[in-house]
């Protein structure tokens, strides 16, 4: 079974990181397939923690390519400085491969991801504000740079010059800012970027076909998660690719008959960072425990998550659209000390019973969770390694997840470290 996609099934912060460690002794390249440097992943390895934004996590392991596919929007001086901030902590880089029809993110991507966001006041999206959701525009409107564009100066000033024609005008009649000078940027580009990005930017669909064809494994790794999807997530608060594991086909090059498992990372409950409906959400005491005992806090932004109970209708519809073959729970542990958990089964809208994600999004912001509650177990799972060492009622949770969302759970997270969890096979 060569090809995996891990895939975050709710709203991010799943512990994406601690599952793709877990793989990674088996896999030879790791690939990103969509998102930029707004997708954190902590990393524990040999006792060093590692916080990677753009650099897929495969970098850490002396025997995996780490590839940043087609369909991630690179900020190259982003990626050149953790390339430098990897290596002055004895991380070797060499292998590293950036696909060269990776769009890039330019300065003025960032201006405007700023200015739009500031421009829409209280209806504002919560961007990061690194430049992301303006590269993917420029990329559907066709006048976005590519890495390849670095290797040819003439068509790089070329296409620099006539996209900065239109920016600098909306940058001054819209925003009254100074615009961009193409010769600037492009000479700085051309000389300070260029030459130290050139030996990381590869064929990388041929590169990964070539991996599989030699029966290798090859992980694709999604950032963000599928309520963030910019098809299926809760538009417009989402993120401005495809994190669904459909996103690994076109953001790497495969087609859908490459990938043989899919592994969908899901917390025992849910939170989300900014606006947007979000069903179970709790609004108590329960919720501020959560957050206090998950450590929901914003790696960067130290925002306070949103925190909420399990949502199996989500989890059902994170199953379809993305294939899952197997669902990894992170997290478990937080629940040590609780009397009871709840976990939302359906929701009723206007009286009407939905097993199933109601389309209208409307209707998300009217849903109100139907929810069983299972008895908790009381006891310290941070020790637990094997299913034996589980308590009863967190076997009966678990069982109870599984026939709610229909696929088997193979892991279960019981604590951060890279050691704390266990899985489970047939
Ligand atoms: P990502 O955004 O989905 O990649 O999430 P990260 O991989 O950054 O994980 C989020 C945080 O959760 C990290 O600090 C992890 O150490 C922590 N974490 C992951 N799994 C578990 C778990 O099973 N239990 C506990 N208590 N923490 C976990």
């Amino acid at each position: 079974m060569p090809a995996t996609v891990v895939v975050g099934t709710q709203w991010g912060d799943e512990g994406k990181g601690k599952l793709t460690d877990l793989v990674a002794k088996e896999m030879h390249a790791v690939v990103r397939y969509q998102g930029g440097h707004n997708a954190g992943h902590t990393l524990v390895v040999d006792g060093e923690s590692f916080a990677l934004q753009l650099i897929p996590s495969g970098v850490l392991y002396d025997h995996i390519t780490p590839v940043i596919g087609n369909g991630v929007v690179v900020d190259p001086v982003v990626m050149l400085s953790e390339v430098d901030a990897l290596e002055s902590r004895g991380v070797d880089c060499s292998r590293l491969r950036v696909s060269g029809n990776a769009h890039l993110i330019l300065p003025y991507h960032q201006e405007l991801d700023r200015l739009i966001e500031r421009h829409l006041g209280k209806n504002k999206l919560g961007t990061t504000k690194r430049g992301i959701g303006p590269t993917y525009a420029d990329k559907a409107s066709r006048v976005g740079l590519r890495v390849q564009d670095l290797l040819d100066a003439d068509i790089f000033r070329e296409k620099l010059e006539a996209v900065l024609a239109e920016k600098n005008l909306v940058l001054a009649k819209i925003y009254n800012r100074l615009g961009f000078d193409p010769d600037e940027l492009a000479d700085r580009y051309l000389t300070e970027v260029a030459p130290r990005v050139a030996p990381y930017v590869a064929d990388t669909v041929s590169l990964v076909h070539e991996s599989l064809e030699r029966g290798e494994h090859v992980l694709f790794e999604g950032a963000q998660a599928t309520f963030l999807d910019l098809d299926h997530g809760t538009y417009p608060f989402v993120t401005s690719s495809n994190p669904i594991a459909g996103g690994a086909c076109v953001g790497a090059g495969v087609g859908p008959r490459h990938i043989d498992r899919v592994i969908g990372i899901a917390k025992a409950y849910v939170t989300r960072v900014g606006s947007g409906p979000m069903p179970t959400e709790l609004f108590d005491e329960t919720g501020d425990t959560i957050v206090d005992l998950g450590h929901e806090y914003g790696v960067n932004t130290k925002r306070r998550r949103r925190p909420g109970w399990f949502d199996a209708v989500m989890l059902r519809h994170a199953v379809r659209l993305n294939s899952l073959s197997e669902v990894a729970i992170t997290k478990l542990d937080i629940f040590d000390s609780f009397d009871s958990i709840k976990v939302c089964v359906a929701y009723d809208v206007d009286g009407v019973r939905h097993d199933h994600l109601p389309y209208h999004q409307s209707d998300l912001h009217a849903a109100t969770p139907i929810y069983e509650e299972l008895p908790g177990w009381k006891k310290d799972l941070t020790e637990a390694r094997e299913r034996h060492d589980l308590p009863p009622n967190a076997v009966t949770y678990l069982q109870f997840l599984q026939e709610q969302i229909g696929v088997p759970i193979r892991v279960v997270g019981t604590g951060p470290g890279r050691d704390q969890h266990v899985l489970f096979s047939d």
